[in-house]
């Protein structure tokens, strides 16, 4: 916390420009925010936030040349994405902290700028701080056990997860360390480079939520480490949508039966075929549980329609709500809210486990598939939906999560989470003390 009568300090905050990134990184800003520092937000012009919902930030748009170099948005095609952020924003980076240090109108001046926080994906961004003597700080958006094949030496890794975490090895070492592919490893190596280099790496995860992945990495790893999460809990409430959200979730959950309603969604990015969908619809119709369901415009690949299988709406009747874009953190706070079905975005596990919604997993991509094993085999909260959409599966995995005894289970062990969380989250737990010794070692270095 900033003392009255210090100099003011200012923290600059560097944006990865997707949804999933950019609501861990304003929620961050928002609790500096609350500790008294003077917030910039350094963001490509693709998919900008809306500043008008943070009238105390100041944001500053850097061109990116995103959509002039032909990337694909598809899901698969994140590396490239980040290759070309990395590369394409390094200069304007560069000119714009240049003028926020000299700035003499009057504006900055009095500020001392403290740091740099930047999303773990914008790499490019420890190597600017450096050249310009400010102190960098990685800000991680997802599961700390990502890092520990990056951190972990190769030939140790096969007998390090077996004693560590034996439920996360099968994936880690399979689809992620043995046979990556020459991007992924280079994308690794340069976020690792720049994280070694950096003053200190501040984590969306909490102590109890990944205590193996993290005292593992501590092991290896002699960098400060801070697991401050769940962000989306640090600030009383930070609207960074960039869809619009559809206000009538609510008011419908409001009228609904205690923990009788399945949500689904899969994020800001994640696709469905058309196939995918009359699979879905079928399953929730063939549940017969009440549900809540977001199509994202534009999710659905090959068309821009929502084509729903016939006689389905017929079918669900008032039992089912259908929106393109939810307000997903009162969403899963509702008392209306029994389960998630989720793609495993950090984010929405997060969201998730903080409330205490028990989960059905499907995930997509990426680091989804850890996110699932963690919510399946180390916390038992969830349960895996198999990744080829069929009407039977779904229906079944929606029962099994909202009227069997064993969805029961899954439900009081996420109240615990919930409950764990809050702990947390308190003055002297976990993450709030490890929030006040990052905001320390910001205003050491
Ligand atoms: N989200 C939302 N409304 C929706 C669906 C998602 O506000 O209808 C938010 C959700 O709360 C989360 C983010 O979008 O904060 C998605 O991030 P996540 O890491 O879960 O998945 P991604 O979109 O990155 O795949």
């Amino acid at each position: 916390m900033q003392k009255q009568g210090e100099n003011p300090s200012r923290l600059v905050f560097v944006v990865y420009p997707f949804q999933g990134h950019i609501n861990p990184m304003l929620q961050l800003a928002t609790a500096f925010h609350t500790k008294g520092y003077s917030i910039t937000i350094i963001h490509p012009e693709f998919n900008s936030p809306n500043p008008s919902n943070h009238p105390p930030f100041t944001f500053v748009s850097i061109p990116d040349r995103l959509l002039q170099s032909n990337v694909s948005l598809a899901p698969g095609d994140f590396l490239t994405r980040i290759f070309v952020l990395n590369k394409n924003c390094a200069a304007p980076l560069k000119q714009c902290l240049e003028r926020m240090l000299d700035d003499d109108d009057g504006k900055h001046s009095v500020e001392h700028v403290a740091g740099v926080i930047y999303d773990c994906f914008m790499y490019f961004v420890q190597f600017v701080a450096d050249d310009l003597g400010l102190p960098g700080f990685s800000m991680r958006p997802v599961a700390a056990a990502w890092l520990l094949v990056s951190v972990i030496p190769h030939t140790e890794q096969e007998s390090v997860f077996e004693s560590q975490i034996p439920e996360l090895q099968p994936l880690e070492l399979t689809s992620m360390a043995k046979n990556p592919t020459d991007a992924a490893t280079e994308m690794r190596a340069a976020m690792l480079n720049a994280t070694e280099r950096s003053s200190g790496v501040i984590l969306n995860t909490m102590e109890f939520l990944e205590y193996a992945a993290l005292s593992t990495i501590r092991e290896y790893w002699p960098a400060p480490l801070f697991a401050t999460g769940p962000f989306h809990k640090l600030a009383p409430s930070s609207a960074s949508s960039l869809l619009q959200e559809d206000a009538r979730c609510i008011s419908w959950l409001d009228h609904q039966a205690p923990r009788s309603i399945i949500y689904v969604s899969f994020g800001s990015i994640a696709g469905l075929s058309k196939q995918d969908v009359v699979e879905m619809a079928w399953g929730l119709a063939e549940s017969k549980q009440p549900f809540l369901w977001v199509i994202r415009h534009g999710s659905v690949l090959g068309t821009t329609e929502l084509l729903l299988p016939d006689g389905f709406r017929e079918r669900v009747g008032d039992r089912g709500l259908i929106v393109e874009w939810a307000p997903q953190q009162e969403v899963l706070a509702h008392d209306a809210v029994g389960g998630f079905w989720t793609h495993c975005g950090w984010n929405s596990t997060l969201e998730s486990v903080s409330q205490g919604v028990p989960m059905l997993c499907r995930p997509c991509f990426g680091d989804q598939f850890l996110n699932m094993r963690y919510i399946c085999y180390v916390w038992k909260i969830g349960l895996r939906l198999e990744n080829v959409l069929d009407r039977g599966n779904v229906e079944d995995g929606i029962r099994t999560l909202m009227v069997n005894i064993q969805g029961e289970e899954m439900r009081h062990r996420a109240m615990e989470f919930k409950a764990k969380t809050e702990l947390c989250l308190r003055e002297g737990g976990s993450s709030s003390s490890s929030l006040d010794e990052f905001t320390k070692l910001i205003s050491s270095v």
